[in-house]
């Protein structure tokens, strides 16, 4: 979508938690990605009376066209063809492709995300669908089926905030520290049985 990704994490937001205090009370328009859109104009519509719907070409049922108009939800079918800015540069509206321009001053769109993997190939960590996007497949406290390998936060749970990923961050680096302290206590038994293979035995 040109002009979208200018904006990104500004006039485009994915998040209502992560941005909704900046954004509430102005004219919103949820940019339709597919069936999560829809809870997410709910969500959107905690946050403002102007809330328009482009549905670009993704299905909107009947109820939830029902269910829409009953929050005060304006839906436009026809599809965008770009994000506007005004002339100072930030986001003011998308244009339809009929060329009508529908002032909006944020965005949202639920996009799928993808775990930045580039660099990391090397490791041969298994990638796997995770629920909303892509990420590596991970275990009990960010354990990986590769030897010596923790993942954690949005590498592993997409939908993780700050929070959630600081304490999956702990959780991993508790399990590696016992990890290793098991490591410690199995290789001094070891140099203990390789001394004296009578005292390891005792
Ligand atoms: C626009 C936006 C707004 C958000 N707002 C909020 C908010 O208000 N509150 C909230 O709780 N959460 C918010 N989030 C979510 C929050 O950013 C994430 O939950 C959090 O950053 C995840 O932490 P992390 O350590 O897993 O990943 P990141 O913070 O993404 O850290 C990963 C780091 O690894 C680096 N890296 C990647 N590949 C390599 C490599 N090969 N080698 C070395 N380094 C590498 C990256 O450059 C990055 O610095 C927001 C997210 C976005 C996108």
């Amino acid at each position: 979508m040109p002009g979208l990704a200018e904006h990104w994490g500004h006039g485009v937001v994915h998040c209502p938690y992560c941005h909704g205090w900046e954004v509430r009370d102005e004219p919103i328009g949820v940019l339709a990605t597919g069936p999560a859109s829809i809870g997410h104009a709910y969500l959107f519509r905690q946050l403002t009376e102007d809330l328009t719907y482009f549905t670009h070409g993704t299905d909107l049922d009947e109820d939830s066209r029902a269910r829409f108009a009953a929050r005060g939800i304006r839906v436009i079918d026809t599809p965008v063809t770009e994000v506007v800015n005004d002339t100072g540069g930030a986001l003011a509206g998308v244009r339809l492709a009929d060329g009508q321009v529908v002032a909006r001053r944020v965005v949202a769109v639920a996009a799928p995300m993808q775990a930045r993997t580039q660099g990391l190939e090397g490791l041969g960590l298994p990638v796997q669908d995770l629920p909303k996007g892509r990420g590596f497949a991970s275990g009990t406290a960010g354990a990986t089926e590769v030897p010596g390998v923790w993942v954690a936060g949005n590498v592993t749970d997409l939908v993780a905030q700050v929070g959630a990923s600081a304490a999956a961050g702990a959780l991993a680096g508790a399990d590696i520290n016992s990890t290793l302290a098991t490591a410690d206590t199995d290789a001094a038994l070891h140099a203990v049985a390789e001394a004296s293979p009578e005292a390891a035995t005792r």
